[in-house]
């Protein structure tokens, strides 16, 4: 048999290794940064085409290289890091596997521009596809630029596989702010297609985390430090009441270098304890020093993952030093993402002897219906007060319609429903008296009994059906800025805002980009008070954000329409005047769904006379008994 087995040309066995190191443009830029880093750049800046699809350049004023370690470097296996196995463990810069340059080599058009520091000249090399195209000497600054064009240009299967602009930009946008947060000491800039992404200047760690998140970040920061044989402990957690509804502000540094860490995450979550609600994430910004020949950093391709001598104790020191942190700077946990007043009538219930359940039966109920309810009225038309008679012809409507099922169905009816009666009820909406009677619950009497109804479930349910007619047809009035107020977003959350501008813009926002993760409010929705801008807009991301976690499947409308009514709705508190609840119960009866709130509660109650006597002597057919 003729043999078979041939050795790899060095540039298919680099693009093989590169399929390990370079997945997409975030993970050149992440290599790229590191060895920036390691020159020891006291400035680094990072430019950007098409999310890194067309360029990714690297700037910095570094040691340099020689002529010799200029042509080197893209060797497979070159590094001036390591030189023997022992190395890998006392190791304390960033890479070490010498693969980084070769990879990305193999696998784009590269060039490379360096002069060492205090020497003359500098050289310039060109590698396309793993292939050295030439070398020279030229003229340029101290410091190394690799420019890295078209990258896998030559390997169509990958280039094909790479998502959209901006997901690949977010994610070259986390390497970036990985890589800025473990060196605040460095001066670094970024620009994506000449627009300016962030210049972050020298400074320490709160600063840094600042000039990333945006300077609201700066009051919501509590310290941590602690210091032990094994492990230094230090850097940064959000107070409890800022955390996030959706992960992401979590960094851990071991050595310099970021990682994720299940194990160390579930220690600082554990720190905050009963502090935090089940679904809140804390933020946290945490640099771990341990001494190198304690860790393996060898386990991960990409490096993300460690091995630690002690991770049992390094939990425990993380975990009460965060404690502690938090401790110390006593935040007071209040924490109100849902402050919804819940459907509770404020009845004294102790002396009550409990009533034996009743058994209760819908004398309507057909089981040859569909649950699918006829659509009960056209959402298009804009919201205003109806007349008497307008109210009227619609209540008119609705019963014509509850009647024709009614009489569609194979059971014929004994008693009108709750639905029913409070439609007919609500005839007589002018006469009705509201009084807020606390919880935000409202109730009016009337002939036949009382009404109750959930105040704020009503104004959520009211609201989203507006905001569902502004975004589908017809877009609100905004209200013109007399002074346009800049608002700054952290990075993640200012790519989900950038997203949603056209919806956004029909909600009556009328913003503009502004650069450096800011946008500029020119108008805003006519309800919205001047000075709410920025925490309107940073609440509904954040809401937009956990909706579109718990229910990714719905459409953007929809979950913007929610998040944006939750957010209204919470900054409505005000006590209801009994007129503004009138109005409320006009709105929510013109509402597509009136009686259900958004989260499925109870928003209109009606109790006839027979059924408030028996709240009031609830045993009386036990007693006589
Ligand atoms: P590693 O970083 O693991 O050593 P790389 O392939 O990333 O491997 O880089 C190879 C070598 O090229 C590095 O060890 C370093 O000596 C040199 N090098 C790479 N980038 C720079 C830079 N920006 N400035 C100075 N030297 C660099
Ligand atoms: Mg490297």
């Amino acid at each position: 048999m003729a043999d078979i087995i041939r050795l790899l040309s060095d540039t298919v066995a680099n693009q093989i290794a590169a399929g390990e190191v370079i997945q997409r443009p975030a993970s050149a830029v992440k290599e790229l940064m590191e060895n920036a880093v390691d020159a020891g750049a006291r400035r680094i800046h990072l430019v950007l085409k098409d999310a890194g699809k067309t360029l990714i350049q690297i700037v910095d004023d570094g040691c340099g290289m020689s002529e010799t370690d200029a042509r080197l470097c893209f060797e497979r296996h070159a590094t001036s890091k390591l030189r023997a196995i022992d190395d890998l463990f006392a190791l304390r810069t960033m890479g070490f596997r010498g693969e980084a340059l070769a990879s990305v080599a193999s696998v784009a058009q590269v060039e490379l521009r360096t002069r060492p520091h205090g020497e003359e000249v500098g050289f310039r090399v060109l590698v396309e596809g793993g292939q050295h195209r030439s070398q020279d000497q030229i003229a340029t600054s101290e410091g190394t630029s690799i420019s890295v064009r078209n990258l896998f240009y030559n390997v169509p299967a990958r280039r094909n596989f790479l998502k959209s602009d901006p997901v690949e930009f977010r994610h070259v946008q986390e390497e970036f702010i990985r890589v800025a947060l473990a060196h605040p000491e460095i001066h670094f800039e970024f620009h994506h297609n000449d627009n300016q992404v962030f210049d972050l200047r020298p400074g320490n760690l709160r600063q840094r985390i600042a000039g990333v998140f945006g300077k609201l970040y700066n009051e919501r920061l509590v310290p941590v430090e602690e210091e032990t044989s094994i492990v230094r402990v230090e850097g940064y957690v959000g107070k409890p009441e800022f955390a996030k509804k959706s992960r992401g502000e979590q960094y851990f540094y071991v050595n310099g270098r970021f990682i994720k860490d299940p194990y160390l995450h579930h220690a600082v979550n554990a720190a905050f304890d009963s502090l935090l609600p089940g679904d809140a994430y804390p933020s946290y910004w945490l640099r771990l020093q341990v001494d190198p020949a304690s860790i393996d950093v060898n386990i991960h391709p990409t490096k993300t993952e460690i091995k630690f001598s002690y991770d049992k104790d390094i939990y425990a020191i993380l975990r009460s030093a965060v404690k502690r942190a938090i401790g110390r700077f006593s935040v007071a946990p209040s924490l109100d993402f849902e402050q919804e007043p819940s459907f509770e009538v404020p009845l004294a219930k102790l002396d009550q002897i409990p009533r034996q359940p009743e058994i209760r039966i819908n004398p309507n109920y057909n089981p040859f219906r569909t649950g699918e309810e006829p659509k009960r009225f056209e959402v298009g038309s804009v919201r205003s007060t109806p007349d008497r008679a307008e109210t009227r012809q619609w209540l008119h409507m609705h019963r014509e319609e509850t009647t024709i099922r009614q009489s569609e169905s194979l059971i014929i009816p004994s008693a009108e429903t709750s639905e029913q009666r409070l439609l007919r009820i609500f005839e007589d909406l002018d006469d009705f008296r509201f009084v807020h009677v606390g919880q935000g619950i409202a109730s009016a009497s009337h002939p036949e009994g009382l009404v109750l109804i959930h105040l704020a479930g009503a104004r959520e349910r009211v609201l989203y059906e507006d905001n569902l007619r502004y975004l589908s047809s017809k877009p609100a009035v905004s209200q013109q800025q007399l002074f346009p107020v800049q608002v700054q977003f952290n990075p993640n959350d200012y790519l989900v805002v950038c997203e949603l501008l056209p919806e956004l813009q029909k909600l009556g926002f009328d913003l503009a980009e502004f650069g450096g993760n800011t946008l500029v409010v020119q108008g805003r929705p006519a309800e919205l008070d001047a000075g709410d801008e920025s925490s309107v807009l940073h609440e509904l991301v954040e809401r937009f954000k956990q909706q579109t976690r718990d229910s990714a499947t719905l459409p953007v409308h929809e979950r913007l329409a929610r998040s944006f009514a939750r957010t209204q709705v919470q900054r409505q508190r005000s006590p209801f005047a009994s007129r503004e609840i009138r109005q409320l119960a006009i709105d929510l009866l013109h509402c597509e769904e009136p009686f259900a709130g958004l989260s499925g509660e109870v928003l209109l109650r009606s109790f006839d006379s027979t059924q408030l006597q028996n709240l009031i002597q609830p045993n009386r057919s036990t007693q006589h008994a």
